[in-house]
C-alpha cells in the first residue's frame, strides 16, 4: 500500500494491547503521518494476561518481558510515546486533546483505547497494606512479593481472574479461600457442567469456596498483620492478604466528559462495528468499547485480548478509510488449576450442551469439549487441554453447520473426520 496521509496525525489514548494492536496496523497499512500514544503507565504497552498467570509465579519475570513491541520498533516506526501522563479531556470541536501538565496535542484523528481499572470496593481501599486489585504490572509485581508459601491469602470473585489468582497462588503454596457471592462460580459466561467440574477441580487442589456468601464485616489486626473476615454465613477467616478481583470498569469518564456517547448500561464507549463513535474523527476499541452484538442485538463490551486486537485492527483501518474485514468469531482463553481453557463465542441462554471427553475432575490431565447447540448448530464451544479440537470445530460455528451430537461425543471419530462429514453434509 502506498505511503499515505503523511500530514496526518493519529492520536492514540491509552497504551495497553489495544493502543499496542492499533499503531502496528496504522503503519502496516501505510500510514506515513504522525501517531502519537499517550499512556497513563509508565511502561511501554505490555500484555496483561501474565500478571495473574506466568508472572505472579515466575520470580524473577519482569515488564520488558512482556512488552507488545520492543523499543526499537517504536523508533523504527517513528510512534511517539508520551507515557506516565494522563489525557484528561478532548475538545471535539477543535480536535484537540489536553493533557493533566497542560499539554495540548491537536490531533485528526483520536482513537480512546483506555481500557478499564479494577472495580474498588469502599472497605477496601486501593493500596491499603494487605489489600490487593490487579490490573496493572505494578499490581501484579506488589502481589508476587507479598505471596510466600506460607501466606493465607483471601480472594473475593470468583470469577475468572479470581480463578486464575487462586490457581497461581495455590501452586506456589499459598493457603486460598475463594469468596464468591453467587452459588456457583462462572455461571454467567461458561456451561453449569463446566462450573461444577471447576468447583471440583478447585477443591481437590486445595483451593476453599466460599459460595453464595459475602464478607460482612473484616477488621484489621496492626499488631499481627492479619486481616480478619467475617462472612454472612458465620464463616470466620484470619489472612495475611486480601485480593478483590470483582471484575472491572471501563475507563469512559474522559471520553463522556468530552461529549462522546457512553451507554448507561455497559458503561462503554458506543461505537459502531468499525469503532467510529457519535463523533466522525473519533474511534475507541478494547476494553473500554461497546458494540452492538449481532445474534442478540444488544450492546457489549467484551474484555479479552482477542477482543482488544480485532478492534484495535477494525478501528485502524477504518481511520485510514480501507473497509476492515470483518471482526474474528470470539474467542477467550484462560489457564488454571493446570489446566488451558479456550471458549469460541458466548454461553447464552437456551443452549444444549454436548461432551466430547470425560469431564472428570480427578484426572490428572483431563481433556474435554463442551459444544452449545441451539437446533444442532453450535454456536459455544469450550475446550479443556484441546485447543487442536477447539481450532478444528471453529469452522462448524463460523459457518453455522448443524451437528449430529452423538457423532461428535464419539471420541472414536477423529474430531477431523467428524468436521469433514459434517461440513460436506451441510452443503448437500
Ligand atoms: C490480570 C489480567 C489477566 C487477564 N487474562 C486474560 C486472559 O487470560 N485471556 C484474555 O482473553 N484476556 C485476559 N485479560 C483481559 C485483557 O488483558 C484485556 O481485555 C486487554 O488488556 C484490554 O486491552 P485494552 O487496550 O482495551 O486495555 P488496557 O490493556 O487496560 O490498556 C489501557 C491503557 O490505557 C491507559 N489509560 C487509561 N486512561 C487513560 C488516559 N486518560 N490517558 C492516558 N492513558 C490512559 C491505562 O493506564 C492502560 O495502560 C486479562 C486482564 C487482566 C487485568
Amino acid at each position: 500500500m502506498p505511503e499515505q496521509n503523511s500530514n496526518q496525525t493519529i492520536l492514540i489514548i491509552g497504551n495497553g494491547q489495544a493502543a499496542a494492536m492499533a499503531v502496528q496496523h496504522l503503519r502496516s497499512q501505510g500510514f506515513a503521518g504522525s501517531i502519537k500514544v499517550v499512556g497513563q503507565e509508565s511502561y511501554p504497552a505490555y500484555e496483561r494476561p501474565p500478571l495473574s498467570k506466568a508472572m505472579l509465579a515466575d520470580p524473577v519475570a519482569d515488564v520488558p518481558s512482556i512488552c507488545i513491541h520492543s523499543r526499537d520498533f517504536y523508533d523504527t516506526a517513528k510512534i511517539e510515546l508520551i507515557l506516565g501522563k494522563s489525557v484528561t479531556r478532548i475538545e471535539a470541536e477543535q480536535s484537540v486533546a489536553m493533557l493533566e501538565d497542560g499539554q495540548q496535542i491537536s490531533y485528526d484523528y483520536c482513537l480512546f483505547a483506555t481500557g478499564g481499572q479494577a472495580r474498588q470496593l469502599a472497605a477496601y481501599p486501593y493500596g491499603s497494606p494487605c489489600v490487593h486489585y490487579i490490573r496493572t504490572a505494578d499490581d501484579a509485581l506488589r502481589l508476587r512479593h507479598s505471596l510466600r508459601p506460607e501466606t493465607r491469602l483471601a480472594i473475593l470473585g470468583g470469577g475468572f481472574l479470581g480463578m486464575e489468582l487462586a490457581s497461581t497462588a495455590c501452586e506456589l503454596g499459598a493457603t486460598v479461600d475463594v469468596i464468591e457471592a453467587a452459588t456457583a462460580l462462572l455461571t454467567r459466561n461458561a456451561p453449569v457442567l463446566f462450573s461444577q467440574w471447576l468447583q471440583e477441580r478447585a477443591r481437590l487442589t486445595g483451593i476453599t469456596l466460599h459460595l453464595g456468601t459475602k464478607v460482612a464485616a473484616s477488621q484489621m489486626c496492626p499488631e499481627s498483620g492479619t486481616l480478619k473476615l467475617e462472612l454472612d454465613n458465620g464463616h470466620q477467616l484470619a489472612v495475611d492478604h486480601l485480593i478483590v478481583a470483582i471484575g472491572m470498569n471501563p475507563n469512559s469518564e474522559i471520553a463522556a466528559r468530552s461529549g462522546v456517547t457512553v451507554c448507561p448500561q455497559t458503561r462503554g464507549i458506543e461505537v459502531d462495528s468499525h469503532g467510529r463513535t457519535n463523533i466522525s474523527n473519533v474511534f475507541a476499541a478494547g476494553d473500554c468499547a461497546t458494540q452492538v452484538d449481532r445474534q442478540t442485538g444488544e450492546r457489549v463490551r467484551m474484555e479479552s485480548w482477542q477482543n482488544a486486537n480485532e478492534q484495535a485492527r477494525i478501528a485502524a483501518e477504518a481511520i485510514l478509510g480501507i473497509t476492515p474485514k470483518a471482526a474474528a468469531f470470539p474467542w477467550f482463553w484462560t489457564d488454571q488449576l493446570s489446566c488451558n481453557i479456550q471458549m469460541l463465542g458466548a454461553s447464552v441462554a437456551g443452549l444444549q450442551f454436548v461432551a466430547r471427553g470425560e469431564i472428570d475432575p480427578h484426572a490428572a490431565n483431563p481433556q474435554f469439549v463442551l459444544l452449545g447447540l441451539k437446533d444442532n448448530v453450535p454456536h459455544y464451544a469450550l475446550a479443556v487441554n484441546a485447543a487442536g479440537q477447539l481450532r478444528a470445530i471453529r469452522s462448524l460455528l463460523e459457518k453455522k453447520v448443524a451437528i449430529e451430537p452423538a457423532t461428535f461425543s464419539n471420541t472414536d471419530i477423529p474430531i477431523k473426520q467428524f468436521v469433514k462429514k459434517a461440513t460436506a453434509a451441510a452443503v448437500v
